[in-house]
C-alpha cells in the first residue's frame, strides 16, 4: 500500500505515523513539502553563533495544555513519540528574559507603518509562553499602545477592544449578513453538511425566523468523551438588520427528505 501525504507540518506526519501504524512498517509513504525541513510552522530554527550551534524555535514554542485541551488520540500521539510532558516544569526557564531585562514587544516595520518602531513591553496575554505579569517587564496597556505607529483613533479603538467593560461587536450595526454559528452533537455530523437548509428563529415576541442553508463546517474541539465535533455556520441574509450580535437565537437544521 502506498500513500503520499502533501504536507509535513504536524498534521501531515502525524497523518503518516498513524498511517505506518495501521497500515504496518512495510507501508510506504511519502511526504511532500515545499520547505527544504519538516515541521510547517512548529519548525525548528538552526543559528550558529560564534561557530556553536545554536538552537530555537520557528513558530510553536510549547504545547498548550495538553493535559486539559488534548484528546486522548493526541495524548497517545504524545506518549507514542516519546514526549514527556512533565518535563516541560524543569526544562523550560521562565525567568530568563525577564532576568535579563528583556520583555516581550512588537516591531512595526517602515514600509506598512512609515518608519521603523520597536515597541517593548507587550503586556501578558494568553499564550503558551505567558509569564506572570511581574516577570514579564511589561508596561501597561494604555503606555504600551500610546508608543504605537498609529493614529490617536486608532489607538483609542485597540485599547477598546481590550476593555472589558463592553463588547464592541455588540455595538456594530446595519449589517447586511451575519454568521451563525452553532455547536452540533457528534450525532448530527452526518447531516450537518453545507447546503444543509437551516432555520434561524430570533426569540423575539414576535419570533423572527430566516431560512438559509450551512455556508460551512468547522472543526470544533473533541468532547470530553474524546468524540469529534463540529460547528455549523449559515450566512443569514439580514437586509433589515434584524439580526444582531448578541440577539437570542435558536438554530434549527432541517434534514434533507
Ligand atoms: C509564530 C508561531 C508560534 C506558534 N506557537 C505555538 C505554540 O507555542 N504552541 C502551539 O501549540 N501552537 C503554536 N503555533 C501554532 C502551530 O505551530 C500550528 O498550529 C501547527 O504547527 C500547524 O500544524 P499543521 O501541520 O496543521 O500545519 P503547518 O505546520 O502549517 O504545516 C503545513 C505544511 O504543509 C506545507 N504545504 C502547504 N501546501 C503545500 C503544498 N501544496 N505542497 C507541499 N507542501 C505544502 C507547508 O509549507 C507546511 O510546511 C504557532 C504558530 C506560529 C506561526
Amino acid at each position: 500500500m502506498k500513500v503520499v501525504v502533501v504536507g509535513g507540518g504536524i498534521s501531515g506526519l502525524a497523518a503518516a505515523f498513524f498511517y505506518r501504524r495501521a497500515a504496518g512498517s512495510s507501508a510506504r509513504i511519502l511526504v511532500l513539502d515545499n520547505h527544504d525541513d519538516f515541521g510547517g510552522h512548529a519548525k525548528r530554527n538552526e543559528f550558529t553563533l560564534d561557530g556553536r550551534l545554536v538552537i530555537g524555535y520557528g513558530g510553536s514554542e510549547s504545547i498548550d495544555s495538553p493535559n486539559t485541551h488534548y484528546s486522548e488520540v493526541a495524548k497517545g500521539l504524545l506518549r507514542d513519540l516519546g514526549v514527556e510532558i512533565a518535563r516541560f516544569e524543569t526544562a523550560f526557564e521562565r525567568t530568563l528574559y525577564s532576568s535579563l531585562g528583556l520583555s516581550r514587544g512588537i516591531f512595526f516595520a517602515r514600509e506598512a507603518f512609515g518608519r521603523d518602531v520597536l515597541v517593548a513591553g507587550e503586556p501578558p496575554t494568553a499564550g503558551a509562553d505567558e509569564v506572570a505579569r511581574q516577570l514579564a517587564n511589561a508596561k501597561p496597556l494604555s503606555e504600551f499602545v500610546a508608543a504605537f505607529p498609529i493614529s490617536a483613533a486608532s489607538k483609542a479603538q485597540l485599547l477598546a477592544l481590550y476593555d472589558g467593560a463592553r463588547d464592541p461587536l455588540a455595538e456594530v450595526t446595519a449589517l447586511s449578513s451575519l454568521d451563525v454559528r452553532a455547536e452540533v452533537a457528534p450525532d448530527l455530523l452526518r447531516i450537518a453538511r453545507p447546503g444543509t437548509p437551516v432555520e434561524v428563529k430570533i426569540l423575539s415576541v414576535p419570533p423572527r425566523v430566516f431560512l438559509d442553508k450551512v455556508a460551512y463546517v468547522v472543526p470544533s474541539r473533541p468532547n470530553a468523551q474524546s468524540e469529534a465535533r463540529a460547528a455549523i455556520v449559515a450566512t443569514i441574509a439580514n437586509a433589515d438588520g434584524g439580526l444582531q450580535p448578541g440577539t437570542p437565537a435558536t438554530i434549527t437544521i432541517h434534514t434533507r427528505p
